[in-house]
Formats: structure tokens, sequence, C-alpha cells
């Protein structure tokens, strides 16, 4: 459960953030940031690519900035928008692997530009999340 400290720091750096995206074609930009278990935060934008199968969502670049980071355990998520917008269904199932690490669900916050916010739990969005039984282990043990 977030503390209110972790609510306000986490969706104050997605809001800050998102004047960064790379949004060049849309015109819509995202801020994200996650929240580590060990108590860190790593933010991310959506990146548009030239190419439209380019691209990356700003929940997939927060949660890569963190494994840049040697980071693989969140407690986490959130995403700004001009609306309470949650991740796309591709970024809950990226989402969803980190939760295989330590077997915790995982917080996604939602937060208007006006710092009004919704959380929910990863498995209430993505409630038959794919996970591989084939690689449990090697995920749980990765780096330990
Ligand atoms: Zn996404």
């Amino acid at each position: 459960m977030l503390l209110p400290e972790e609510i306000k720091n986490i969706t104050n750096k997605a809001i800050e953030i998102r004047k960064n995206a790379f949004s060049f074609k849309s015109g819509h930009s995202f801020g994200a940031c996650v929240l580590t278990t060990d108590g860190e935060y790593f933010e991310g934008v959506n990146v548009e690519g030239v190419i439209s199968s380019l691209g990356v969502c700003a929940e997939m670049a927060a949660l890569d900035h963190g494994v840049v980071h040697g980071k693989y355990s969140f407690k986490a998520i959130c995403t700004a928008d001009d609306n309470l917008t949650y991740p796309c269904g591709a970024c809950l199932q990226y989402l969803a692997q980190f939760s295989q690490v330590n077997d915790m669900d995982i917080e996604i916050v939602a937060v208007d530009m006006s710092g009004n916010y919704e959380i929910k739990q990863l498995s209430e969005l993505l409630p038959k999340k794919f996970i591989s039984k084939s690689f449990d282990e090697k995920i749980k043990n990765f780096n330990k």
C-alpha cells in the first residue's frame, strides 16, 4: 500500500517528466514513474517513432529506466496524462512479468495534470495476466 508521501512523490515525478515526451507525431505526451520496492523512483516518457511500429510507451520506458539501474522489483507505477489514464494492455502485461519477481501485486496510479489521482491494482486491471511458469524461477532468482 502506497504511503501518502510515496503518492506525492510518484505523481509529482510523473507529471514533471511528461514535458520531455518525444511525441512529435501525435502531440499526446505521457509521463510515467515507477517506485521500486527499495524506495527509488525512475521516470519515463513516451517516445514516438517515424515508423509506426517503433516507439515506446512512457510506462515501459520508466520500467526500463529502473532495469538500467539494476532494479527489477517494483511497488508502483504512475501514469500522468491530461485525464486519468491507465497503462495500455501491453504495458500491463510488461508490468506483470515484474510482478513475478516477488509475487507482489503492483499499484497503478493514474494522475491528471492537476494532481487528481486514482489507484488500482495490477490484478484489477489485468486479472488474467499471462505468467510464464517455465520462467518463474529464473525471473525470481535473476541477478540474486
Ligand atoms: Zn503502453
